[in-house]
């Protein structure tokens, strides 16, 4: 967890001020280090007039990073929103009992997602997988940090204990859990990629939290998660409360504001079915397309 931490320390660090450059090497560092927990052998270099603890690592590839679509009247300074379709590859996530897979349907999703702002115009949108492959955990906002994100939304329609949980929910970074289910399902997601148990209400966790926590990002992403909300009442069954908080680790970066959306629980029929449908994940889709674009856009006055 120290080399974690240290990541997200340095990273936080390259962030001010730093050059595009060394704060893509200080991602990179981070997505490396999520991969290589273990192996990092520090170094020192100096980077921007200051020593800079790193590790010996590549260059960013800059072809390894997702490609970012806009459309032909959107500005190449438009704000830019990466949409995270969970899971993928070998982890097929959550499953419906018509055989409905949580991977196959929020990448749907993510895809629909993307082609409506396209078309609406004004922003810039990239997808952290486009297809049904395996990225660990740790480095889906890590890529979306190394691209500049404004916005980082991650795509879920989760198993609940209780086949009669349904609708829709938001949730935003915390150290602790807003309630019991926000917490239980954090621990499956945290696991179920990265396949290592996270040291939850560990002492280190707890810190880095706090800090990332202070930051504006915070309240970045509690904007997001108010859109997410107003655009989603009436469109979709939602479930109360609709707003809630959790240890998620995709939703760690302390640079971008990021929310984890469960579009619905597929353990619940009538959530499968209309998860499955294209027509009626429009509605979704909608509203996840209007909540982006206004909180990018036009944002909430404080
Ligand atoms: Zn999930």
């Amino acid at each position: 967890m120290d080399d974690m931490q240290d990541a997200i320390d340095r990273t936080g660090d390259a962030g001010e001020g730093a050059s595009l450059w060394q704060k893509a090497l200080a991602v990179s560092g981070a997505a490396a280090l999520g991969l290589l927990a273990g192996f990092g052998a520090g170094i020192l270099f100096p980077g921007g007039g200051r020593p800079v603890i790193s590790r010996e690592l590549p260059e960013p590839r800059s072809d390894a990073l997702p490609e970012i679509m806009t459309s032909a009247r959107t500005g190449a300074e438009a704000p830019l929103v990466v949409i995270d379709p969970g899971h993928g590859g070998f982890d097929p996530g959550a499953s419906g009992e018509d055989g409905e897979r949580e991977k196959d349907i929020v990448l749907a999703l993510a895809i629909e997602v993307r082609d409506r702002l396209i078309e609406l115009g004004g922003v810039r949108v990239a997808l952290t997988r486009d297809g049904d492959r395996f990225l660990p955990l740790e480095q889906r906002p890590q890529l979306a940090e190394a691209l500049g994100a404004d916005a980082f939304i991650s795509i879920h329609a989760d198993s609940a204990p209780a086949p009669e949980a349904k609708g829709a929910n938001v949730y935003v970074l915390s150290a602790r859990a807003s309630d019991r289910e926000a917490q239980a399902l954090a621990r499956i997601e945290n696991e179920s990629a990265s396949g290592i148990g996270l040291p939850e209400g560990a002492d280190d966790v707890a810190l880095i939290l706090a800090d990332l926590m202070k930051r504006e990002t915070a309240l970045g992403s509690a904007a997001l998660s108010r859109a997410l909300e107003r655009e989603s009442q009436g469109r979709m069954p939602v479930h109360q409360p609709f707003r809630r908080s959790a240890n998620f680790v995709v939703l760690r970066s302390p640079e971008m504001a990021s929310v984890l959306f469960e579009a619905g629980y597929l353990t619940n029929p009538d959530d499968a079915n209309r998860l499955g449908d294209k027509a009626r994940r429009g509605a979704v889709a909608q509203a996840l397309a209007n909540a982006i674009l206004t909180h990018l856009l036009a944002p909430e006055t404080p």
